[in-house]
């Protein structure tokens, strides 16, 4: 019998000391040319030993081969110069320097295609791979060539697309779509963010994911979420439209969030991966905590659909409070099927 509750993350892990400075996010290599190859597998080893360990079902790479998870995907497509850099507001939110667009994109060769191979070699566990999603990668770069937000982001499913396709190829089981930026562009999200999201899933025969979050818990956003109000309702607005797509699995974030439980409602029939670990925070959850917050998701999501995650990524986490929060997220999980089993 397929186990029910299967936990997973939302995809990063922080990488270890001697790889890349730790607890911050943009963090540089600490090795070159073949030994960054070699400390990259290593991490992903590592970081995959660490979830099986803490007995997560649903295992990923940790991302520990990317920098950034949006940027590493743009570094290497054709069209965007990394040396021209213009400052833009990320999100509505905070300024960075980010590349330009100054041609046409286009993927030459696969992006993380090699990563997700080494993955699969090393485990039998269902595996899942995080790629960022159309919206948010245009929201993370200066646009000098299309000059239309919309243009771009259908290139950019397209190419997405052709990565998906040589990643389930490669044995990937979930394929997910980072997309915070659906928490912010709301009419965007539903003039053609979804489109486009939909446009990056086509033909796959993999489960697809969408993971809609209010990000790593960097000052920029913690600061952006004490303006939100009581009640964080951005999900009401994307959520009637990613009901009716053909993504399979929404992933959210729940846990320590002001985010009203029952909105949940609104995607009902999706499978539904709960957050149920605060990332924000280097309290380790209590077990029970994580039951709670699963208890609560289980009023709007059938038993079978729940799949308990993290809020987000961990990357910027200390590495001992990463590995503290997946054991919790374990064995909250475990009090809750022990009383479904009842
Ligand atoms: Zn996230």
């Amino acid at each position: 019998m397929k186990k029910i509750l299967p936990t997973s993350t939302a995809g990063s892990l922080p990488k270890p000391a001697w790889l890349a400075e730790p607890e911050v996010l943009w963090s540089p290599w600490k090795l070159q040319d073949d030994a960054l190859i070699e400390g990259k597998q290593d991490a992903l080893r590592v970081a995959l030993q660490e979830q099986l360990q803490a007995g997560i079902d649903i295992v990923s790479d940790g991302e520990q081969t990317r920098q950034h998870f949006v940027t590493t995907f743009i570094e290497h497509l054709e069209g965007v110069d990394f040396e021209k850099r213009e400052t833009v507001r990320i999100r509505n939110r905070y300024d960075a320097s980010v590349p330009t667009v100054v041609g046409a994109v286009a993927r030459q060769k696969p992006v993380f295609v090699e990563d997700a191979k080494f993955l699969r070699q090393q485990t039998t566990q269902p595996i899942k791979w995080a790629l960022p999603g159309p919206m948010t990668m245009i929201d993370t770069l200066y646009d000098n060539h299309y000059k239309s937000r919309e243009k771009l982001a259908w290139e950019f499913a397209k190419i997405l697309n052709q990565e998906a396709k040589e990643l389930e190829a490669a044995g990937v089981d979930i394929i997910q779509f980072d997309e915070p930026a659906f928490n912010v562009f709301f009419d965007e999200v539903n003039d053609w963010g979804v489109a486009t999201l939909e446009r990056a899933i086509e033909g796959l025969q993999c489960e697809t994911a969408v993971h809609i979050c209010y990000g790593y818990g960097i000052k920029a956003n913690t600061d952006w979420k004490k303006t939100l109000g009581s009640q964080w309702r951005q999900y009401e607005e994307s959520f009637p439209k990613l009901q009716q797509s053909t993504i399979d699995i929404v992933s959210l974030e729940c846990q320590n969030s002001h985010v009203p439980m029952d909105l949940i409602e609104l995607i009902r029939g999706k499978k539904v991966m709960v957050g149920a670990i605060d990332v924000a925070t280097n309290t380790i959850e209590t077990a029970d905590e994580v039951a709670n917050t699963l208890r609560k998701a289980l009023q709007f999501v059938d038993a079978d659909k729940l799949y308990p995650s993290t809020n987000c990524g961990m990357a910027p986490l200390p590495r001992a409070v990463a590995r503290g929060k997946l054991h919790a997220l374990s064995a909250g999980a475990e009090i809750v099927r022990q009383e479904l089993a009842r």
